[in-house]
């Protein structure tokens, strides 16, 4: 028996998207992956709200967020930096001699829209890195609000790793004006790892034909294809069986509003029972919706609550980096039920004799 998983990422995968990937293959130049291929491009963009084509990537979220950077400064990058992946974003910049500027907070601050107007009143930046969901910190940032604060520079285009949230929560990638807004299927989605999709907007297109870096991740190359839906590359077919699965159950079963509901209830529950029995690590009011960062003040060992977990077929998540055992997140997204959250929470309860 396997252990369900309450870990932000990879996350538990109901079985139907299992056997969807056992699915024969079919050829990525064929009629029928065209049509698999637009099928879910019109979901995608019913989840994002958005007329933006939305890429696929056959790479973890990582790649796009390389591709964005990549693909998507021409002078400067303010990333926004407040946990592992904010910090992550920052780095893959660096890596590719972007010219770049970190504001960076504790990582139990939010991001507050005035910070990001402050530096971007200097006129130096051309594009802003942000992440929706702090995986490693159970904290959401304002997207929305510092989307406001950036559209008021014309030239300032908007990057959104939405990774942990995509799915959970409402994110409106054309009302908010998001020029990339992009997830890995692994985390939210609830399916397996291996590929990733990302918003593009016409101003980030046109920029990035501008520049025309980069080769496999180049999104002018990816644009072409997309608009036969078909993919450059060949793509990880399997995982776009499932895909197509998983956003036809999350539309036309569960439905949106259900599914953004049920991530507020499971949070609702999660949080309750973290400051009852524990504390929350990140500030209040910016709590996430689809995991909860719990401040270990028992001074529990979280290792060995895992192991026990273990025996139970459970597993939640340590803290991230510097801040395990200090921490431990319980991810409360994709596809669990409210019974499966008060399941593993009274187990805890019965482990620590709470
Ligand atoms: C998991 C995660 C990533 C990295 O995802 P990979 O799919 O492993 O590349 C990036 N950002 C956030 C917010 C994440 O949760």
């Amino acid at each position: 028996m396997h252990e369900k998983l309450f870990t932000p990422g990879p996350t538990e995968v109901r079985e139907e998207n299992l056997q969807a990937m056992a699915t024969p293959q079919i050829h990525h130049r064929s009629k029928a992956f065209s049509d698999l291929y637009a099928h879910i491009q019109t979901r995608l963009q019913q989840l994002l709200y958005t007329q933006n084509p939305v890429l696929l990537y056959t790479s973890s979220s990582t790649g796009a967020m390389e591709s964005a950077v990549v693909n998507g400064v021409k002078k400067k990058c303010l990333n926004l930096v407040n946990g592992a992946f904010s910090k992550r974003w920052h780095q893959i910049t660096k890596a590719h001699n972007i010219p770049c500027d970190a504001l960076a907070l504790d990582w139990n601050r939010a991001i507050k829209p005035d910070m990001v107007k402050e530096k971007l009143d200097s006129g130096e930046y051309d594009a802003v890195t942000v992440v929706l969901n702090e995986t490693s910190t159970g904290m959401m940032n304002p997207v929305q609000e510092i989307a406001e604060v950036v559209q008021g520079y014309p030239d300032v285009l908007l990057f959104v790793d939405a990774v942990s949230g995509m799915s959970g929560v409402k994110i409106e990638v054309d009302n908010w004006g998001l020029d990339m807004c992009l997830a890995g299927v692994q985390k939210c989605f609830a399916l397996p790892s291996g590929i990733a999709v990302a918003s593009v907007s016409q101003r980030l297109l046109q920029r990035a034909e501008e520049l025309n870096r980069g080769y496999y991740f180049n999104i002018p190359l990816m644009y072409k294809y997309h608009q036969k839906n078909q993919t450059r590359v060949t793509p990880a077919i399997s995982q776009m069986f499932a895909l197509k699965n998983q956003m036809d159950y999350i539309i036309d079963q569960e439905g949106l509003d259900n599914r953004f509901a049920r991530h507020d209830r499971l949070a609702g529950i999660v949080q309750k029972w973290a400051k009852k029995h524990f504390d929350i690590y990140p500030e209040e009011g910016y709590w996430s919706k689809t995991l909860t960062c719990v401040k270990n003040t028992r001074g529990i060992s979280v290792a060995d609550l895992n192991k026990e977990l273990a025996n139970h077929h459970l597993r939640i998540s340590n803290g991230y980096g510097d801040l395990k055992e200090q921490t431990f997140r319980i991810a409360h997204m994709g596809d669990l039920q409210v019974n499966d959250i008060y399941g593993l929470l009274s187990t805890i309860e019965d482990i620590l004799d709470l």
